[in-house]
């Protein structure tokens, strides 16, 4: 019986390619020229997609400034807005697409609206006092590939002066709705090459800025001067062969002892744990993987990362589909920002995100890497196991 795997590098066809490929600053800076190019701005590129996203955070916004973000996310995201000093305002999702609507929007906007007025004496009512303020900008995610309703989310946001970030970390090369690129509406564009994501070289990151106002603030902006670390440089090229290796111990029943043996030694770290550094750059061998994705990309068009299911009996299916070579844990998102052990210091909102909580308890995600027939015993398990939750259709 064959094994398929979310994650532990199973997306990765060429092995060896990324081992031991080889990068110059010139393939950086490649990278640069094209991404300059294609999304029309200015282009950094970071360690990983949480620097990136901070950096645009930072262009943009003051401390103190509250952002909108999908409230169905990984902490990654919330590491980049703390670095920021901005205020997340969490948005409940829609169980079809994983994304908030400019119905859900709009209820949390007017939610900090009155929450301001019932809070603020005259006394405190004045131009500088942030806490009173309304949001300034909107994270857009599309979640795992998933497009958002553009068209209506750009005039909510236009017509409340907010920018709008893109953050493709799940879907660069996607089409919106209306036809256009993902990656061509925000004022800037955001892309992680982390594992599993539509570029994945392990780590880095890139933001492309392109508003007008980037050019008066963008003095603030202190671009990456530092070098990789050579330890971060060597975990990201050895990754997709450990995940190999991994892979085939499972078969053997040894890859859970192999993988804390990788952790514990450091040679392997928990991507919710690659920690925001704006300071360094990307390893070169990764910025020419990441431009070759990308080309790749330009031709092939962009898709869903992941398909999902809600399930009232997710557990159950789970080790259903483990007992047939499916080992399909590690599903985006565990909680409404993932992983667990981050989520009790988020201070989530659970309250006013309801369908983001149902969902995470629900949701399955079956990878877009294999083929349909590797895929079909799966699929069947799910329609003919699977009880698939009312409350998300
Ligand atoms: C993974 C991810 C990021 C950034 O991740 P890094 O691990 O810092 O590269 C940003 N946004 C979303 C939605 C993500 O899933």
């Amino acid at each position: 019986m064959k094994h398929y795997f979310l994650g532990a590098a199973a997306n990765y066809k060429k092995v060896w390619r990324h081992v031991s490929a080889r990068g110059s600053e010139k393939d950086a800076s490649e990278l640069t020229s094209y991404l300059s190019e294609k999304y029309r701005g200015e282009t950094i590129l970071t360690k990983n997609g949480r620097s990136a996203l901070s950096l645009a955070l930072r262009t943009y916004f003051k401390p103190g400034d509250k952002v909108m973000v999908n409230g169905f996310t990984c902490y990654a995201v919330v590491e980049a807005l703390e670095a920021a000093g901005i205020v997340p305002v969490y948005v409940d999702i829609s169980a079809k697409d994983l994304n908030f609507d400019v119905a859900t929007l709009k209820r949390a906007y007017d939610r900090v609206a009155s929450t301001n007025a019932t809070q603020s004496s005259p006394a405190v009512k004045n131009e500088g006092n942030e806490a009173n303020a309304l949001p300034k900008g909107i994270i857009i995610q599309n979640s795992l590939g998933n497009p958002v309703d553009i068209v209506a989310i750009e005039k909510f946001a236009t017509e409340r002066k907010m920018l709008i970030i893109e953050d493709l970390a799940h879907s660069a090369g996607i089409k919106y709705p209306d036809g256009r690129e993902a990656g061509t509406v925000g004022a800037a564009v955001v892309f992680s090459f982390g594992k599993e994501k539509s570029i994945d070289t392990i780590s880095g990151g890139a933001v492309v800025l392109r508003d007008a106002i980037y050019k008066v603030n963008g003095a603030h902006v202190n671009l990456p001067q530092n070098k990789a670390r050579t330890s971060d440089n060597l975990r990201a090229r050895f990754y997709p062969l450990f995940g190999k290796i991994y892979r085939g111990l499972s078969y053997v029943r040894l890859n859970g002892a192999f993988m804390r043996m990788l952790l514990a030694m450091h040679w392997v770290e928990k991507s919710a744990d690659n920690r925001l550094d704006m300071t360094r750059k990307i390893a070169n061998f990764e910025a020419k993987l990441a431009l070759e994705q990308f080309r790749e990309l330009d031709k092939k068009g962009g898709g869903p990362l992941r398909t999902f299911y809600l399930l009232d009996n997710r557990a159950d299916v789970l080790s259903l589909l483990k007992e047939s070579g499916y080992f399909f844990d590690g599903f985006w998102y565990e909680r409404p920002v993932s992983p667990e052990r981050y989520y009790a210091r988020v201070r989530f909102p659970e309250m006013e995100c309801p369908m983001a909580v149902a969902v995470s308890q629900r949701i399955i995600n079956i990878p877009t890497y294999y083929s349909k027939s590797e895929l079909a015993q799966a699929e069947r398990i799910v329609r003919e196991q699977g009880k698939i939750w009312e409350g998300g259709k």
